[in-house]
This record gives C-alpha cells, sequence and structure tokens, in this order.
C-alpha cells in the first residue's frame, strides 16, 4: 500500500501536510525532508507516516536531508509547545528546527604553518622576521606568526608558496572540552551545602521538579554543580539556563573551577558556525554541558539528564514575540517528556513555583543563610518626604554619605534605577510641549550619550532639537525625572575623581560588551555602579558593599497582577548584591512609601510573610496560579478596524460558566509601531482547559481583515 507522509513545515502554518512517499525512498518519523510546496521546494518534518489507499493524487516528497532526524523528545516539546501557546505548530518546529545555512556548514579548515627547512627563493627583511618567529619544530597559526612577525599575512602566504614554510591542516578545535566532574577534588561545600546537594541528587528519581531556594549569596550555584557532576557521572548531558546576561566570564569561570573546562555556551551572540557545531555536538552527545538562554531549551540534546533554570523567577525568560512561551515552563515539560529531573533555582521565587511546592508537585530545598557566615545586608529605607534631596537631585541626603563612608574604605557602590536613558521625558518650560514618540504612544527618552531622543518601544531615534518644535523658543526644554544617566551624571558631580559606570542594556557595544564591564566590575574595577534591573541579575560583586535604590516605589504602580511580586523580587534581589564578598553590606532604599506592604516585608526580612499574603491575595482574586489567564492582543495601523475587530471577537466569546472574558480595553500601550492595540483578556478557574475554549472561539469567531492581528498569549507575563 502507498505510503503518506505527514510533513510538517517551519513555517506559520498550523497542520502537517500530506505528500507520497516515492518508491526506493524509506523514511522515519523524525527524518528532515525536502518536499515541493507550491512554485518551490521547502524543507519540513516527518511528523507521521501512515499506509492509506489512494493518495495518488499527493505530491511525492522530494528527497530527505543527510541530517540527523528530530528526535522524538524534540517533537513532543513541539507538539506541547503549540498545543500550549495555540503557536502554529510550523512555528514551534522552527524553534527546534535551525536548517545549518550553507556558509555555516562549510567548515573552515585550521592551517598550523612551520618552518620547512628549506631557504626561499628571495630573502627580504620582511621573510626574514617570519622565519625567525616560525625556527623550531612548533606549529603556528597563520595570522598568529605574521603579527609576531609584525608582518601582513601575504608574507606568511608569499613564504608557503615558495616552500620555506609548510602549511598543515589542523583538526578542528572541539567546541567544548569535556568536563570532569572529578576536577575540583576538594569540593568544600558548608553543610548546609551538602546537605541540599545530597537531598537534590538522591531525590530527583522521585521528585522530578525541584526548587531550590536559598537566600542570595546562599551558594545556590555550587550545590546545583553537584547535580551536574552526577548527570555528567552517569554520562548524561546537563543544561543549565540563565537570564541571557547573566552570562559572563565570572559564571564560565566558577564552572571551570569546577569542573576543568567552561562549559559551551549558547546565546543571541553565538556566531552561525559555532552554533552549527554546537549543535551537532550538542546532537552527538559530545558536548556534555551547554549554558545557555531560553532558546537553548530546544537543542537536540542526545541524552539529557538535568535541566537547571537559574534565577527561575526572571520575567526574561518569557518570550513575547512569535512563539510566546515561557522557559520555566517549557523546561519542566521537556524534563516531563525526557525525563529528566529540573532544578528551579532563586532567591525569590515566582509565586507560581511556590504554590506548585504547595500543592506538593514540586518539593523545595532551602539555603536559609549566606555562604561563608556572611551576613544578609542591613536594608533601611529612606523616607523621601522627609529626606529630601536638593533641588534638580535625585540623591537624599543620607545615600550621599553612605556613599562617601563607602568610597573612604575603598568599596563599590551601586546605585540602582530601573531606568534607561537620561530623562523619561521632555517638555518645552514655555509651551509645555511634550515629545512623544511618532508612532508609539509613549514619551521619548532623552539619552544624553547618544545626544537623542529615543522611543524604547520601538527604537525610534530623533536629535534632539536647539529650539521646542512647537513654539521655537530656544533653550526651552527641561529633562523631567532621572534616568540612569542622569543619576552618573550626579555621582561624577559629587565624586569627580571617582570612577562611575553605567551599565543598562543600551551598554554601547551591545551585549559581548556589557558582560567583559560585568567582569570588570566584579574584578573591582570601578567605584560607582549605576545600573538598571541588568545588574540586580544573578551577578556576583565581590567588592560591592553599598546598594542604593534610588526609586523603590517604580513598579509598585502597574496595573500588572503581579507589581508585587515583581517589584519584591527585584528589591530583594539588587539590595541582595550588597556584601558578597569578605565585608558585610548594607542597602538605602529611597521610597515615598516606606509603610507599603512590598516595602515593609524588604525592610523586616520577612520574605515568608510576604509570600503568604501574596499567595492569599492571588487566591483570592483567583489570579494565576489559582485561575488561568490569555491575552488576545488585536491591532492594526486602522483604530477604527483594530477596535471593531476585538468587539467582533468579544461579542463571539460566549464564555461558558467559569470563564470571564474582559474588553477589549485600549491597551496601555495604545500605539506602538504604528499599530493601535486593543486587549481581551480572557480568566477562567484553574479546571479549565483554556486552550481548547480559545481555539474554540478563534476557530468560531469572525477572521480579522486587511492588516489587522490577533495575537494570542496564553498566561501573559506583560499586561501592556
Ligand atoms: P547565590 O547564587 O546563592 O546567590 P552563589 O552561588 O553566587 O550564591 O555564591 C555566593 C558566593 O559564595 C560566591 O562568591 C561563591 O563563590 C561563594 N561560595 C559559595 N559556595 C562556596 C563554597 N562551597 N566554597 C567556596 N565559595 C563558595
Ligand atoms: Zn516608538
Amino acid at each position: 500500500m502507498p505510503v503518506t507522509a505527514e510533513i510538517l513545515i517551519p513555517l506559520a502554518l498550523d497542520t502537517a501536510y500530506s505528500y507520497a512517499v516515492p518508491h526506493g525512498l524509506s523514511l522515519a518519523e523524525g527524518d528532515v525532508v525536502r518536499v515541493p510546496l507550491g512554485p518551490r521546494e521547502i524543507v519540513g518534518v516527518v511528523w507521521s507516516l501512515e499506509e492509506r489507499p489512494g493518495g495518488s493524487n499527493l505530491r511525492p516528497v522530494s528527497g530527505r536531508l543527510d541530517v540527523p532526524p528530530l528526535a522524538p523528545a524534540l517533537r513532543r516539546l513541539v507538539d506541547w509547545l503549540a498545543r500550549y501557546t495555540l503557536a502554529p505548530k510550523g512555528s514551534a518546529l522552527a524553534m527546534a528546527l535551525r536548517l545549518p545555512d550553507e556558509a555555516a556548514a562549510r567548515e573552515t579548515i585550521r592551517v598550523g604553518v612551520r618552518a620547512s627547512g628549506r631557504p626561499p627563493a628571495r630573502l627580504t627583511p620582511a621573510r626574514a622576521k617570519v622565519l625567525e618567529a616560525a625556527a623550531g619544530e612548533a606549529l603556528h597559526g597563520k595570522s598568529a606568526l605574521a603579527k609576531a612577525a609584525g608582518v601582513s599575512l601575504s608574507v606568511v602566504d608569499g613564504l608557503i608558496d615558495d616552500g620555506a614554510l609548510e602549511a598543515v591542516a589542523l583538526a578542528p578545535e572541539p567546541v567544548a572540552l569535556p568536563p570532569d566532574p572529578d576536577f575540583a577534588r576538594e569540593v568544600s561545600l558548608s553543610a548546609a551545602q551538602a546537605e541540599a546537594a545530597a537531598t537534590l541528587v538522591a531525590g530527583a528519581a522521585e521528585s522530578p521538579v525541584t526548587l531550590l531556594e536559598g537566600v542570595t549569596g546562599s551558594g545556590k550555584t555550587e550545590v546545583y554543580f553537584e547535580a551536574v557532576a552526577a548527570c555528567l557521572r552517569e554520562g548524561r548531558q546537563a543544561l543549565i539556563l540563565m537570564p541571557e546576561i547573566a552570562l559572563t566570564a565570572q559564571f564560565l569561570d566558577r564552572f571551570a573551577a569546577r569542573f576543568g573546562v567552561r562549559p559551551a555556551t549558547w546565546h543571541s551572540g553565538i556566531g552561525g558556525k559555532r552554533r552549527e557545531r554546537i549543535r551537532a555536538g550538542v546532537a552527538a552527545g559530545e558536548v556534555a554541558v551547554v549554558v545557555g538562554a531560553r532558546s537553548a531549551l530546544f537543542l537536540p540534546f542526545a541524552k539529557l539528564g538535568l535541566i537547571v533554570v537559574d534565577e527561575e523567577h526572571e520575567t526574561a525568560y518569557k518570550q513575547e514575540d512569535g512563539v510566546h512561551y515561557h522557559a520555566r515552563d517549557m523546561a519542566v515539560v521537556r524534563g516531563h517528556i525526557e525525563p529528566c529531573p529540573v532544578v528551579l533555582a532563586s532567591a525569590t521565587p515566582s509565586i507560581e513555583s511556590r504554590v506548585n511546592v504547595e500543592r506538593g508537585r514540586y518539593r523545595r530545598i532551602v539555603l536559609p543563610e549566606r555562604f561563608g557566615g556572611r551576613q544578609l545586608p542591613d536594608i533601611a529605607a529612606i523616607d523621601m518626604r522627609l529626606d529630601k534631596p536638593e533641588r534638580g537631585r535625585f540623591l537624599a541626603p543620607p545615600l550621599v554619605n553612605a556613599v562617601i563612608h563607602t568610597l573612604e574604605r575603598g568599596e563599590q557602590t551601586l546605585l540602582f534605577l530601573n531606568r534607561r536613558g537620561y530623562a523619561p521625558l521632555t517638555l518645552c518650560r514655555s509651551c509645555g510641549h511634550r515629545y512623544q514618540c511618532p508612532q508609539c504612544s509613549t514619551w521619548l527618552v532623552e539619552h544624553r550619550f547618544r545626544r537623542a531622543l529615543v522611543c524604547h518601544q520601538c527604537g525610534h531615534t530623533e536629535r534632539r532639537p536647539e529650539a521646542c518644535v512647537e513654539c521655537g523658543t530656544f533653550d526651552s526644554h527641561t529633562a523631567c525625572g532621572p534616568g540612569v544617566e542622569r543619576i552618573a551624571e550626579e555621582a561624577a558631580a559629587l565624586f569627580p575623581d571617582k570612577r562611575v559606570i553605567v551599565l543598562s542594556s543600551d551598554f554601547p557595544g551591545g551585549a559581548e560588551t556589557l558582560r567583559a564591564e560585568l567582569d570588570a566590575v566584579a574584578a573591582g574595577e570601578c567605584d560607582i555602579v549605576v545600573g538598571t534591573q541588568l545588574v540586580a541579575k544573578g551577578h556576583n560583586f565581590p567588592h560591592l558593599t553599598l546598594v542604593g535604590v534610588i526609586d523603590a516605589d517604580i513598579g509598585l504602580t502597574s496595573g500588572d497582577p503581579r507589581a508585587a511580586e515583581r517589584t519584591f523580587q527585584l528589591l530583594q534581589q539588587v539590595t541582595g548584591r550588597a556584601g558578597r564578598g569578605d565585608r558585610p553590606g548594607r542597602a538605602l532604599v529611597q521610597t515615598y512609601q516606606p509603610g507599603h506592604p512590598v516595602i515593609a516585608a524588604l525592610l523586616s526580612g520577612e520574605a515568608e510573610r510576604f509570600y503568604q499574603e501574596e499567595i492569599g491575595a492571588r487566591e483570592d482574586a483567583g489570579l494565576p496560579p489559582f485561575g488561568r489567564l490569555a491575552a488576545l492582543i488585536v491591532s492594526g495601523t486602522d483604530k477604527e478596524a483594530a477596535e471593531r475587530h476585538g468587539q467582533a471577537l468579544a461579542r463571539a466569546a460566549e464564555p461558558p460558566a467559569g470563564i470571564t472574558v474582559l474588553g477589549p480595553a485600549e491597551a496601555p500601550l495604545a500605539l506602538v509601531r504604528g499599530r493601535h492595540r486593543f486587549r481581551l483578556l480572557v480568566k477562567t478557574e484553574r479546571a479549565v482547559d483554556i486552550q481548547s475554549y480559545l481555539r474554540d472561539w478563534l476557530a468560531r469567531g469572525p477572521k480579522p481583515r486587511g492588516n489587522v492581528r490577533v495575537q494570542v498569549d496564553v498566561d501573559p507575563q506583560s499586561f501592556l
């Protein structure tokens, strides 16, 4: 009987397409194939095979690609991802299937050169220098040799052509050397760490998911390294997920101190050729440990034995475009599919994970104290109603004094403000004109280093004009409120002979340079760091003893149901940067609401009380994880058309008992990149299969026309 193959194509298509399998081609599920689609050929994956009569009118599969098939675990992950997020199945496949692009696949052959002993036909001074540098038996890299001799590469090439140097092809360097679980022979864990590590390793069979909760500086990393070691001893692979920017040299060196070599890393800065080699190494089981950002979750591990999600509470794990997925949740899914244990590590776990512990779905291992008898920082509030900064300044006198004392002791200060740029709003003193993005409903943020006004939503950039664009008055612009650049300016004015650095995600030079700067800060190469949330994420700065929070109230007023949780986590994390080295740390928190429950919990150190209150509040309100949420974002360039479509969707919602549909309401970010946005929010009881309801509703409901688009965000983390 003829065989039909269902081929899933990595494009935004929800169903697999049927193709005939031609005689002589034997296919298996997971094989990567070429198939005709319309006038062109495209790559897809065999999702299922079926013998069935007829099918003669189907177009045939063109052929199989000579690449490893997509493993069953990854195919199940793709199915799961698509079902859960409502993303088209093909889009989910695209995350797991990265085809080697031609250029990346062409392996460059590394060449070493050495002196052949034969004299060159012609000897110039430049050539003599090269031969001198190449004297002996050793092999040299071509460019290294040219550099050592201080000549151009063409001189070296000329000597090769002449026969005076011989070129030898070298084996490609492995992408990662095998880590040795027993490299650090005497791992000196504290008693608490050793106990936690033993529990973590021993109990993994019965409790596949563990929440490893330890205060900042408790040494969670050392503890989960023991789980990695146990996994390696079994000959299996481990994946450590981190927020992208936490992948610093400092972390990789800690790994190397424990395992002898640095792990393979996976993040957006890894280039095409290297990506392909890591992917191949992972698929062959040769790369034993990958430390990576969220997309590493879709790597084709051959024998995955452990997934660690470090800083599991981080919002950066949620992808907010394309397929809207949460990498922490998908890590748990992948662990279930493989199967392999999953460790979620955090000093400030998400409410979701804490509730999963209470429900008995995850187990919890706690490290209540800092490593090495170090104290948690002493946290105090500065009541901004009483201790006002000078006019036009943002650092209150008590904070300035604390910085002075810290500098006197030769220690580092972190001034934390979660706002990039110089000032979040620019207005004209003369006419009151406010500078707004032409395509978004956001104020333009002044960036003084770049001498520009920038939209943080779409990136629109314009020069800061000399005269008001509205009334033409010269020099009438005022910067309203502070961003990190403005705080840095104030710090530099107060302490002109100290080294001040600003660290935020728009640091010139991108993520790589930023990682290098973070390493420099850790090495003590600056006195005052002014930074956004990016410096709060799991970094270890041993010389840092003072943290000043410029505006603790920023996050409290947003309409986000997780506002309290997020603010608590962020403040706890950032204050936790202080005193991780030998000297004790302290934190000063500038606030107008010292009595707010979040601030009060932070000051008193009663994290547990905060969690219990917050969990209670979520339960009362039926919010996640006690109920489910999904958002539909309807957008279009024509405001009326987008709103009309939102209303038509709402009319078709017909929610049964247990489901509420709210909206459409104009989104807080009402205009982004020229598209008007409306939001609908679906709220259900926990027992409801929200995906089935959404699928059914969208199938029944009106289809968007023109350029109106509907994005589905299951379990939204952002409500903007
Ligand atoms: P956490 O991730 O829990 O905030 P880390 O794992 O970064 O904490 O550890 C905090 C600090 O304590 C780091 O400087 C780390 O090197 C040190 N540390 C933790 N455990 C040990 C250990 N067993 N031996 C030596 N140093 C340790
Ligand atoms: Zn914009």
